[in-house]
């Protein structure tokens, strides 16, 4: 099967996270038929429903390449508006339409493709081929990619390079890489205050103006100019709730909610320090708390972005920009074993009805991996 079959099969099997559908399965038998150790595994907590993943290494040598990818989807959205419908993979005008097209069951057929290539071919290196699958990345990914590097983490196993097949390139096939990413926490500010009549303010405390000047004070703090790498951090407000619907009623709390992206001058610990000091200075009836979902990391430039940019000029004559712009990806937890960038296909349509992908651009991509696998394991002399 050529990697345009691969990526029809694949969407043709729906795979709305978290439900595996089968696309799960399917690339497992195709990793058996290429002769890979599979091993399938799910993980399930108490808030967030199981969910399959999947490793499978092909080789017991080092370097350990691992290509590493989400099989589940967003959903369909409003179906009447698709073109072509969203689970058929038809192929239209050069371009495969379908959930998943560009986000990202095009790269893992990529993936296959390129390594079904790089094996037949003679003089191919030394090493070790992996894929490392989930189907918990468009979700909460609390039961995904993390937990399955603690699975390998636990069996001594390690990858030593990785490319998340995340949909990186902006106007064109090659254009854009990412070599790290901001992190991201949500922050939620509860102001208390004692309820009174609004006609008798000094019998009362409002919190509603603790609250916004607070919120005023993390909104006018520059955290830092950006570096070179990252774009500054930045705080967004998302969201202001008092529930008091009364016209003579001093409300007794108030809460709020932000989001801060932050650049890799911070941690989120250092960032919280800051935020509490601030808050304190301002209202002593003010309490945080936080949700973190990601640190931000920055792969360093080295052998893995050169490998990709090499192989990316060879196929389309230029070199990618290695970015760190956008939201989250897998990639966040990997860095924690291995360097890793992110590298795939045009995201213009991810996400969004009649999401596509070029036929052209699938078959470059298959040629891009290919070399890649070919540079980052070439034997050393
Ligand atoms: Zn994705």
């Amino acid at each position: 099967m050529d990697v345009v079959e691969r990526t029809r099969a694949l969407i043709r099997e729906p795979s709305v996270s978290p439900d595996p559908g089968g696309a799960m399965s399917l690339c497992a038998s195709w990793l058996g038929d290429l002769g890979f150790d599979v091993s399938e595994m799910s993980f399930a907590s108490a808030e967030f429903p199981e969910v399959k993943n999947l490793y499978a290494r092909l080789g017991t040598e080092g370097p350990n390449f691992c290509f590493a990818g989400h099989t589940d989807v967003v959903p369909e959205g409003d179906l009447a508006q698709w073109v072509h419908p969203p689970y058929d993979g038809v192929v239209d005008a050069g371009n495969v339409y379908g959930r998943g097209a560009a986000d990202m069951k095009g790269a893992i057929a990529a993936f296959f493709a390129a390594t079904e290539r790089y094996l037949a071919s003679p003089g191919g290196g030394h090493g070790s081929i992996s894929l490392l699958l989930t189907g918990d990345e468009e979700g909460p990914a609390v039961n995904g990619t993390d937990k399955v590097l603690t699975w390998l983490e636990e069996r001594g196993e390690t990858l030593d390079m990785c490319l998340v097949g995340e949909p990186t390139s902006v106007q064109r096939l090659g254009d854009t890489a990412k070599i790290g990413r901001r992190g991201s926490m949500q922050g939620f500010v509860h102001a208390r205050g004692i309820q009174g009549h609004a006609a008798y303010p000094e019998r009362a405390h409002n919190p509603v103006p603790d609250l916004i000047n607070v919120l005023h004070a993390f909104e006018h703090m520059v955290l830092d100019t950006g570096n070179a790498h990252f774009q500054p951090s930045n705080l967004e407000v998302l969201d202001l709730s008092v529930g008091n619907d009364r016209d003579n009623v001093i409300p007794g709390e108030a809460r709020g909610r932000f989001n801060v992206r932050f650049n890799s001058d911070h941690t989120s610990a250092e960032l919280i320090e800051r935020f509490e000091q601030r808050a304190r200075a301002i209202a002593d009836n003010v309490t945080l708390s936080w949700r973190v979902s990601g640190e931000s990391f920055l792969t360093p430039e080295g052998a893995l972005s050169a490998a990709i940019c090499d192989a990316v000029e060879e196929v389309t004559g230029a070199v990618p920009e290695l970015s760190t712009t956008g939201g989250t990806s897998d990639a966040r937890f990997i860095h924690r074993m291995c360097p890793v960038v992110e590298f795939g296909l045009v995201g213009q349509s991810m996400h969004k009805i009649n999401e596509h992908v070029a036929v052209a651009d699938l078959h470059h991509l298959v040629d891009i991996y290919e070399r890649i696998l070919r540079r980052a394991l070439r034997p050393q002399r």
